[in-house]
C-alpha cells in the first residue's frame, strides 16, 4: 500500500501562515503484517519563494517564528534556488499523480495538511488528496508511547524533507513496535 508523508516548514503557527518548504516522502507499507526493517523511501524537497507565497496568499511571517528559526542549526535563508508557489504545488500534484498514494500522513494533518490546503486554494489548484486519506503521525506516536515505544534520540532538524524522512522512519519503527507486542 502506498503512503506519503508530508512535512511543511512555515513562518508561523496557526492556519494562515506562509510556507517556505514542502517535504514529501513516498513509501510502501504492507497491507497487513510487519513493515520491513529497511523501508524503501523516495523523497523530495521543494523550496518555495516566500515573497511569491506572501503575494499569492496574503499570509505573513510571524516575528516569534522568525526568532525561533534564527535559533535553529538549519538556516533556510541560505537556500536561494526557490520556485513560485504555483510551481511548487504543481510539482506536488505531479508527485501525487505519479505515485498515487492511498494514505497521506502529517504531524498533524490539522497543521501541515490544512496549511497546505490553504496554499492550494490561494492559487486555485485542487489539492491532490481528500480528507479520507489523511492519517495522523502524532496520534500514532501517542499510541506507540502508551505501548512502551521510546522515540530515537535527536529531534527533527526542520529541513522539510529531512523531517518527512525522519517521521517515516519513526513511523515504521512504531508500527514494528506495536506489531511485535
Ligand atoms: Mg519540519
Amino acid at each position: 500500500v502506498k503512503h506519503i508523508m508530508i512535512d511543511l516548514e512555515t513562518l508561523g503557527v496557526g492556519h494562515n501562515v506562509p510556507i517556505l518548504e514542502i517535504g514529501l516522502t513516498m513509501f510502501h507499507l504492507p497491507a497487513n503484517g510487519l513493515p520491513p526493517l529497511h523501508l524503501n523511501m523516495a523523497s523530495k524537497q521543494i523550496d518555495v519563494d516566500i515573497m511569491d507565497v506572501m503575494f499569492r496568499t496574503g499570509f505573513c511571517p510571524q516575528p516569534d517564528t522568525l526568532a525561533w528559526w534564527r535559533q535553529q542549526s538549519y538556516d533556510p535563508s541560505q537556500t536561494v534556488d526557490r520556485v513560485s508557489l504555483s510551481d511548487a504545488l504543481s510539482e506536488t500534484v505531479r508527485v501525487f499523480r505519479e505515485f498515487e498514494p492511498e494514505f497521506v500522513w502529517a504531524n498533524s494533518p490539522s497543521f501541515d495538511l490544512v496549511i497546505l490546503s490553504q496554499h492550494f486554494d490561494a492559487v486555485r489548484i485542487p489539492k491532490p488528496w481528500n480528507f479520507r486519506q489523511e492519517l495522523d503521525w502524532r496520534t500514532l506516536k501517542w499510541l506507540a508511547k502508551q505501548h512502551g515505544f521510546v522515540l530515537p534520540d535527536g529531534g527533527p532538524n526542520h529541513r522539510a524533507v529531512d523531517d518527512s524522512d525522519r517521521q517515516t522512519e519513526i513511523l515504521k519503527e512504531m508500527l514494528r513496535h506495536v506489531r511485535t507486542l
